[in-house]
């Protein structure tokens, strides 16, 4: 009987459990938390978003994304909710693409796989870390932290990224990549909120607007962001940063400058502002500045802007137009310095990690070491915010299975 171990009860170890068990195979899954798949859990504010049901391999950032190529055909949309369905878990599908379960819960989500496994007969050993792996001829030795020691035929690492390390990330992975020969990407913490070196955000705490967010770039074309922006004590978060925080992220890790330029009022254009401020100025000309601003934006904004012009005081006609300008691009251009990401332990997901051009894109097997396979977030694959990520888990952990169990039926 073949003996394998996957390490790591995450979305891509569940899935690569559920598709390698056949009747000739033993199969121990390590977990080292106390219970199975946290990200899960935690995933879409607890309403999982799953997956997506429109990806391409330009949803994704890594080195090497033609990788992703086998796998979105083989395992397309179609194929997932087959076997989703298949197991009792129906899904919605999003005008935007995005794809919940029905019951909008990830606790069912994990639920229903818990299940599937024990049906199985998957081994789930839980609060069960993996300290090291050794290879001894053509066997692979398991140590656990507690110095137990296992002997396996075949091992599956999914033990995920850095990210989020409360709800079980860390870098084990790359250093089991590492210690056997490959060659790493240096990772860096993705969908993640930004730190500014602008103290003024601490005035903004706890503001939300909707908001066009553009990332200046010297070399590349700018990128722009359309959605909530949440100012914060450190300074940005809300879905448009943590959509634009990939490429922040990227140039921080090359230590280049960034800076993030927010419209707060991206349905009006300059011109259309101006000429609402200078027909304010007319009609409204004993209010103060900051009162008009309040008919367009939140007090906490309106105020901040103010205060930052020197308009605290000023009533609508002793502005100038020059000021009017002033004040338009304050509003339309609000610049951000970036200074750092706020870590990987608030990271949804972590870019970078192993180099995918050693692994096998159609079974996740090592290029250089026979037997050893690689899968989900510790791949140098990170996907948009919108179900990629799990899609990616999802798909890297089908292929390994089926790499491991070749008879595995390829409807
Ligand atoms: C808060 C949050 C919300 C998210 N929401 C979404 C979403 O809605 N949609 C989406 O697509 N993606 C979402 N993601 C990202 C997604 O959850 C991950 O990309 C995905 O779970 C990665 O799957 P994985 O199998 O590679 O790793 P993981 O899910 O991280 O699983 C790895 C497992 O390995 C275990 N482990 C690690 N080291 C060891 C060891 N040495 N020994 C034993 N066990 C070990 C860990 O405890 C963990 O359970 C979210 C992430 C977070 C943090």
């Amino acid at each position: 009987m073949e003996k394998i171990a996957i390490i790591g009860a995450g979305a891509s170890g569940i899935m690569a459990a559920m598709v390698a068990k056949n009747k000739n195979n033993s199969i121990d899954l390590y977990e080292k938390n106390s219970s199975i798949a946290k990200k899960i859990r935690a995933s879409g504010n607890g309403r999982c978003n799953i997956t997506n049901r429109n990806i391409t391999k330009y949803d994704y950032f890594g080195n090497n994304l033609d990788f992703l190529e086998y796998g979105l055909r083989e395992f397309d949309f179609f194929k997932f909710e087959k076997l989703c369905n298949n197991m009792g878990l129906y899904l919605s599908v999003q005008d935007d693409g995005k794809v919940y379960p029905c019951s909008f819960e990830s606790a069912s989500v994990v639920k229903i796989f818990e299940e599937k496994l024990d049906e199985k007969g998957i081994n789930i050993s839980l609060k069960s870390e993996i300290i090291d792996i050794t290879k001894q001829k053509d066997k692979f030795m398991l140590q656990k932290s507690d110095k137990s020691i296992k002997f396996y035929d075949k091992v599956l690492i999914s033990t995920g990224s850095k990210a989020a390390s409360k709800l079980g990330g860390n870098s084990f992975g790359e250093k089991i990549a590492k210690k056997f020969g490959h060659h790493l990407f240096p990772s860096y913490p993705s969908l993640v909120q930004l730190e500014t070196k602008e103290r003024e955000v601490i005035r903004l705490s706890g503001v939300k607007i909707w908001a066009k967010v553009t990332l200046h770039s010297k070399i590349d074309k700018d990128i722009s962001i359309l959605g909530d922006v949440l100012f914060t004590r450190y300074g940005l978060s809300g879905f448009a940063i943590l959509d634009i925080s990939p490429f922040v992220s990227k140039l921080l890790l090359e230590n280049k400058e960034v800076i993030l330029s927010i419209d707060m009022l991206p349905k009006f254009s300059v011109q259309m502002l101006q000429s609402i401020l200078i027909k304010s100025c007319k009609n409204n000309p004993n209010s103060s500045f900051e009162t008009i601003l309040l008919g367009l934006l939140p007090q906490k904004v309106a105020n901040n802007i103010s205060f930052k012009l020197g308009f605290k005081s000023k009533k609508m006609k002793d502005l100038s137009l020059k000021d009017i300008k002033k004040s338009v691009y304050a509003i339309k251009d609000c610049r951000y310095s970036i200074k750092d990401t706020h870590g990987y332990e608030y990271a949804e997901v972590c870019g970078g990690g192993i180099d995918t051009l050693q692994i096998d894109p159609k079974s996740l097997e090592s290029k250089l070491v026979k037997n050893l396979y690689f899968l989900g977030e510790s791949l140098d694959i990170v996907g948009k915010r919108g179900g990629y990520n799990l899609a990616f888990a999802w798909m890297s952990g089908y292929l390994a299975g089926r790499g491991i169990n070749p008879n595995k039926e390829r409807d």
